[in-house]
């Protein structure tokens, strides 16, 4: 084969071929080595130097994958996009890792990201964005940027993300790919370094629905380590639905209305459409609370990260300042010099929030804003089996163009902030091409038509496979072809 071929070719489909001995994996991982090295999309953190020994044989068999910088791995720079990890070896490996790598996957590079997973764009790393190879003036969408770029340039099968409040669905939605956040707890944060524990979830950044729902069945599992990890039921398959007949589809009027660009409105109604041609009902359905997840995740998960990030102090991980003074002044200087702008906002405005007298009037109120999200997603899921939506209000945007705006950022998680709140799956699936409103630089013949937009499916907690099998007959039905290697 070809090194075009080799790089066409899916995980699931390279897996087969693995397998099957039509390629062998030190072939495949050189090619995908080197294309990674040579990347100009500034897609890693960490590219391996080497060709690691052949797996025995193993379900994934050598299918290279590319990780989230934030998870920890062996010997390998881990520093979640920070400076104040610089330096920073972890001595294990993250159990979701562990797990591909256990099933055959071979580590071919860390992903660049939002410093500690905070932001939507991949502008907040501290080693620098990431462009958007179907057009590089323009973001890639964050914080699983790295990722979701890399996947869609084909410079890996398949890459591992993790999403608080969109992080991987919105990226994945930007760049054209799936992206699949599933049910909290269903696979391990154990090595995942924290943003807000009680939303960081890791899932799949892959070409197709097929991939993701390959990586899907290696990651989930109980795990020991992991004091909220859960026993997903079941196993996940690989789905094969052609129809939708009896799906029933909820457009929830809050999430799908005003803010939201009028071309990707366009392609998620041209989907609707779709979904009713293969049997599916859409009907209009009401989340009351959606309009306010927004406001309690912009409390809670600062208030979060404003705990989990306390302990980098110059004294136990990464990098540290030599300061003249005394102990506090060390403290002080390492996170001054360490921490990016973004993570200083969402650690002020946690401690804030999170400070006596102003606990219950701020965090517990917003605990209360996610109690009544979480029985929205109830009630409603007991007339549809779906909630679905874009899921980002907009197509990629301009590099620079919000990054002075941190509340005009903070909207780009309206569509995927309410399922991460109430724990649920979702998926994003590309649905199609928008022009961007604003910029006149993309022409049609110079994008192909437009920018992708994502379609995003909701269900409740557990319904992985059934997502996907809505996912995979919707995206045969679209056509869109995510094998499109961009750069
Ligand atoms: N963009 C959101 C934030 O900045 C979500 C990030 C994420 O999911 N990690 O917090």
């Amino acid at each position: 084969m070809s090194a075009e071929e080799l790089v066409s070719l899916g995980a699931q489909a390279a897996a087969q071929a693995l397998a099957s001995g039509q390629i062998a994996a030190h072939e495949l991982y050189e090619i995908y080595r080197s294309r990674a090295a040579a990347d100009d999309l500034n897609c890693f953190t960490w590219v391996a130097e080497q060709t690691p020994a052949p797996p025995a044989a193993s379900p994934l068999g050598g299918v290279p994958l590319a990780v989230k910088d934030l998870f920890c791995t062996e010997g390998v720079p881990s520093q979640s996009g920070s400076r104040i990890l610089e330096g920073y070896l972890p001595p294990y490996t993250a159990t979701a890792v562990e797990r591909l790598l256990g099933a055959g996957a071979c580590l071919l590079a860390k992903t660049n990201q939002d410093e500690f997973a905070m932001g939507s764009s991949n502008e907040n790393s501290a080693f620098g964005p990431v462009l958007n190879p179907w057009d590089r003036s323009r973001v890639p969408g964050g914080s699983s940027g790295g990722s979701a770029a890399a996947v869609a340039a084909g410079l890996t099968p398949w890459a591992l993300g993790t999403d608080t409040g969109g992080s991987i669905r919105q990226p994945a939605a930007l760049c054209g790919i799936v992206g699949f956040k599933p049910t909290y707890g269903a696979v391990s944060r154990y090595g995942m370094i924290a943003f807000a524990s009680s939303l960081d979830q890791a899932g799949p950044l892959t070409r197709d629905v097929t991939d993701a729902a390959l990586m899907l069945r290696h990651l989930i599992g109980y795990d020991e380590c992991d004091a909220t990890s859960l026993d997903f039921p079941g196993e996940i398959a690989l789905p094969t639905a052609e129809r939708l007949d009896g799906v029933r589809l909820g457009v929830p009027e809050e999430l799908t209305g005003e803010g939201i660009e009028a071309g990707v409105l366009a392609a998620f109604h041209a989907t609707l459409a779709l979904a009713e041609q293969l049997g599916a009902t859409v009907e209009p359905i009401s989340l009351p609370h959606a309009a306010h997840a927004l406001s309690a995740y912009y409390v809670i998960a600062p208030a979060e990260c404003s705990s989990n990030l306390a302990r980098f102090d110059g004294v136990r991980y990464g990098m540290r300042t030599e300061a003249a003074g005394d102990l506090t002044e060390m403290y002080t200087r390492t996170r001054h010099d360490g921490f990016g702008a973004e993570v200083k906002r969402r650690i002020m405005l946690g401690t804030y929030a999170l400070s006596s007298g102003y606990y219950d009037a701020y965090y517990g109120r917003a605990q209360c804003v996610r109690t009544k999200i979480v029985e929205d997603f109830r009630n409603v899921f007991a007339d549809v089996d779906f909630v679905v939506t874009p899921t980002a209000p907009s197509v990629a945007f301009p590099l620079g163009s919000k990054t002075a705006d941190p509340l005009a950022m903070y909207l780009n998680d309206f569509c995927t902030v309410p399922m991460s709140l109430a724990g649920i799956p979702a998926i994003s699936i590309p649905c199609g091409l928008a022009l961007p409103p604003e910029d006149r630089n993309v022409t049609e013949a110079a994008s192909g038509g437009g920018l992708p937009v994502g379609f995003q499916i909701a269900g409740p907690a557990f319904s992985e496979n059934r997502i996907l099998e809505t996912a995979f007959a919707l995206e045969q039905a679209i056509g869109f072809d995510g094998g499109t290697v961009r750069a």
